[in-house]
């Protein structure tokens, strides 16, 4: 490439200077010019020429070259982006620069998806072994010679039920968080009332709160606006976090459900009086799989994947969740819709 650009320059500079010495040659045959002009100026010209076409345009296709490599190199950084000028070879530059950056933001992309997916099997197969494991326990003991133990036969059989509907609850929450991390899950806003909402919640959890002894408190203004969002998503928010609060928080407690107009939005917090979490896990806790407790959010039949949907739910929404919590006094989760 280099070689052939020298050649090419060479010609040029080689057939104008013939053309040029060709003119004055005959100029000094028919006695228009004297001396030694007709010699000095094609010299001039030839390493005019050379120099002209070396620096305005091989040193600039040499740069533009070197961009390509570095790009080649995946050395996206070194690219230069600071390109002076409007002519065709600075615009060549220019697009090379901005190819160059979407082809790193692409390979980034796909680097972040590979490890996701990555992290994602891991974690998966990870979470199922555990209700496996239990479930074949169990099966194994109860053949070895637990069926004939009345009591404890029928405890075993309660276990295998409920490792199985952790597989189950897993298997629901997994399809769920796919379809809202592939993008597939659109939201449909529509005008509803909260505090219809939040007493079918509450009726839907009460069992399990009456199980624990634990209180559920609403605080809902009784001209509460209509929100604008989606009932049914909004619907698995609340539950989630209901359900949160009733796992996470020691018998005889109390969660209180409270909404408030502010300004165009309103707002809704949960606050239960439990076990609260640490500060180096507020940040994590809406993360796939992230427990504090891990054996605890079993026991709980928790997937670890609530809060992450939560997040995802609300995100679509606009939205965000905010978190205040302490250990051992409680947490409140917030999160804000706009009034219809
Ligand atoms: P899980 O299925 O484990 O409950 P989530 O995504 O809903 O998963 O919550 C993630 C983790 O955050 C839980 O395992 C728990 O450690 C913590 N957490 C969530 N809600 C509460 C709460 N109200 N009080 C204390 N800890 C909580």
């Amino acid at each position: 490439m280099k070689h052939s650009f020298k050649h090419i320059s060479l010609s040029l500079a080689l057939g104008v200077t013939a053309a040029i010495a060709v003119l004055l040659g005959l100029s000094r045959a028919i006695g228009l010019i004297g001396g030694y002009i007709w010699i000095a100026v094609p010299v001039i010209v030839f390493v005019t020429v050379i120099v002209m076409t070396e620096r305005m345009v091989a040193k600039r296709i040499h740069f533009a070259i070197d961009d390509l490599r570095k790009i080649e190199r995946r050395e996206f950084a070194e690219v230069d982006a600071n390109i002076d000028g409007r002519d065709e070879l600075s615009e060549l530059r220019t697009v090379i620069e901005s190819t160059g950056r979407t082809l790193e933001k692409e390979i980034t992309a796909m680097r972040r998806l590979e490890s996701y997916r990555r992290d994602f099997l891991g974690n998966v197969s990870h979470e199922l072994k555990t209700p496996i494991f239990s479930i074949r326990g169990f099966a194994e003991t109860l053949r070895d010679g637990a069926l004939e133990k009345p009591g404890v036969r029928e405890s075993f059989v309660e276990k295998i039920i409920k490792n199985a509907d952790r597989l189950s609850h897993l298997a629901q929450d997994l399809t769920e968080i796919a379809k809202i991390e592939t993008g597939e899950l659109k939201m449909k806003p529509v005008k509803f009332s909260l505090a219809v909402l939040i007493q079918e919640v509450i009726e839907s959890v009460e069992p399990r709160a009456r199980n624990k002894e634990m209180q559920i408190r609403t605080e809902v203004p009784a001209d509460l606006p209509k929100v604008l969002a989606d009932e049914s998503r909004i619907r698995q928010v609340l539950s989630n976090l209901v359900e949160n609060g009733i796992k996470y928080t020691n018998p005889g407690g109390l969660i209180t459900i409270r909404t408030e107009r502010d300004k165009g939005d309103v707002v809704i917090t949960v606050r239960d009086n439990g076990i609260g979490i640490a500060p180096e896990h507020q940040l994590r806790i809406t993360e796939r799989f992230y427990r504090v407790d891990a054996s605890r959010s079993r026991e709980q039949g928790g997937t670890g994947l609530g809060l992450a949907i939560v997040k995802h739910i609300l995100n679509a929404h606009g939205s965000r969740l905010v978190l205040d919590s302490a250990v051992g006094k409680g947490s409140t989760f917030e999160f804000r819709l706009p009034v219809a």
